[in-house]
């Protein structure tokens, strides 16, 4: 039988290439082109439904063809499509800089826009260097970074990132960074509390700083979890310790609330959690509700204050992208933040938290499950081969891949990370279809696990 879907798959397969995708996976596993996208929902050619419990790769907050953002980007599309923003500006760009600033950790005063998150991690990078360079440190020029995080795949920020499948071809092309253990509470001891361990963590990062203080640049985090890691978590606890270090050391706090960041943790910003402002807090994905590529890194006015001089002291910041604070995605962006404001989203999204880790945790006695964990609206279940000494699967038994497959026949895209099984859903999502998810999810690990 051949679907409605099938011409779509045969064009497709012709001539796009998909990001992070071994292509030839694609002689067995399904290609689905996708129609139209409603609220939580996908629908592809044949009418089949997916419940996006993904957020379609973390981006999407309030919904596919939202009503609101739809008409923000509708009225902005009418006046202005683009336009250059250097020596140029316009009111979207404007009033998005003024309502993030107003939202961020206070101190945060300063919006530089890029198209994704990638680049503004990059700029983050560049900007930290850069700022050392004209206070005259000319010795700074090294990154700290943490054991299992993530930041991107443009080159500078897959050097400051450590998942080793993303990097580890490309390492004769990465700057050397210096890489510290994780504080992640997976690798807790029987019998300690995450804070204890996330704190206990801080002792590696405390002497990393002291070691290399006089030439590193920056720290860059991903607040309390790893997403791309595998969704490892940790205790707010470690951020603190580590704007107190910073400060102490003189090293910038570079925060990557790329996938954290707008509500995903419970709080707008991860960062709020631990009480801390960082000196350069890099936003993209939920920025324009997951609508439009735009990304933003926000700094603080010393920083700003020192790139601010004659022109001849060459002492600017030249970087640049065309579609830097784009219009649309600006609109887009404002529609968003008028959503969480006016829904009151982050305190209606604690009772869909509360529902979401609760039928996660059914999964907790699983004889596979290591752990269930939760940070706002993000939960994970890690899989294990072995239960009582945590020993993974090997990654070449593709279990995750099962439950992707199983979960897609069931009318819910789940796409395991390895042997983590995660719910990020768009905010607009039911309980009753919270309840469709964990039971299709838990249909997928029974399936996974059971050979
Ligand atoms: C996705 C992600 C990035 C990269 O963003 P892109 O828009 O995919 O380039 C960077 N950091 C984190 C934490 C991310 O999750």
């Amino acid at each position: 039988m051949t679907s409605a879907n099938a011409p779509y798959v045969a064009r497709d397969l012709a001539h796009v290439w998909h990001p992070c995708t071994q292509m030839k996976d694609h002689e067995h596993v399904p290609m689905i082109p996708i129609r139209r996208g409603q609220g939580a929902w996908l629908e592809d050619y044949a009418g089949q439904r997916y419940l996006d419990a993904i957020s379609s790769w973390w981006v999407n907050l309030f919904g596919h063809a939202n009503p609101r953002i739809n008409a923000a980007v509708r009225a902005q599309l009418e006046s202005l499509e683009q336009v250059i923003l250097a020596g140029f500006t316009h009111e979207p760009v404007i009033a998005l800089s003024e309502a993030l600033t107003a939202v961020a950790p206070p101190g945060l005063t300063r919006c530089f826009y890029a198209d994704n998150g990638s680049s503004a991690v990059e700029i983050a990078v560049k900007m930290s260097f850069h700022y050392w360079r004209n206070a005259g440190r000319t010795q700074k020029r090294r990154f700290i970074t943490l054991a299992n995080s993530y930041h991107g795949e443009t080159l500078g920020a897959l050097a400051v990132g450590n998942v080793e499948l993303y990097k580890q071809i490309y390492k004769p092309l990465l700057m050397d960074v210096i890489t510290v253990p994780s504080p992640d509470c997976f690798e807790r001891a029987g019998g300690e509390s995450c804070a204890d361990h996330s704190r206990r963590k801080f002792a590696a990062m405390e002497a990393a700083l002291a070691a290399h203080a006089h030439e590193a640049c920056a720290v860059i985090v991903e607040p309390l979890v790893q997403c791309a890691g595998g969704m490892r978590m940790y205790d707010p606890v470690y951020l603190t310790l580590l704007r107190a270090a910073c400060d102490r050391h003189q090293v910038h706090l570079i925060a990557d609330e790329i996938a954290v960041g707008f509500g995903r943790t419970g709080t707008l910003f991860a960062c709020e959690q631990a009480g801390i402002r960082p000196d350069f807090l890099c936003l993209s994905k939920g920025l324009t509700g997951g609508y439009l590529p735009l990304s933003t890194v926000m700094t603080t006015d010393e920083v700003y204050a020192a790139f601010y001089d004659e022109y001849a002291k060459l002492s600017a910041f030249l970087h640049s992208h065309s579609f830097t604070g784009n219009p649309l995605g600006c609109a887009a962006a404002l529609a968003s933040l008028a959503i969480f404001r006016e829904d009151r989203t982050l305190e209606a999204n604690r009772a869909l938290a509360a529902h979401m880790g609760a039928r996660a945790r059914e999964l907790e006695d699983h004889a596979h499950v290591a752990e269930v964990r939760q940070r706002g609206m993000i939960v994970a279940i890690e899989l294990v081969r072995n239960k009582a000494t945590r020993e993974p699967y090997p990654w070449q038994e593709r279990r995750g891949l099962t439950i992707y497959r199983h979960a897609l026949t069931r009318g819910v895209l789940l796409r395991p990370i390895g042997n983590v099984v995660y719910f990020m859903p768009p905010y607009v999502i039911t309980p009753a279809e919270i309840d469709l998810m964990a039971e299709v999810a838990r249909e997928g690990i029974e399936l996974a696990t059971c050979a």
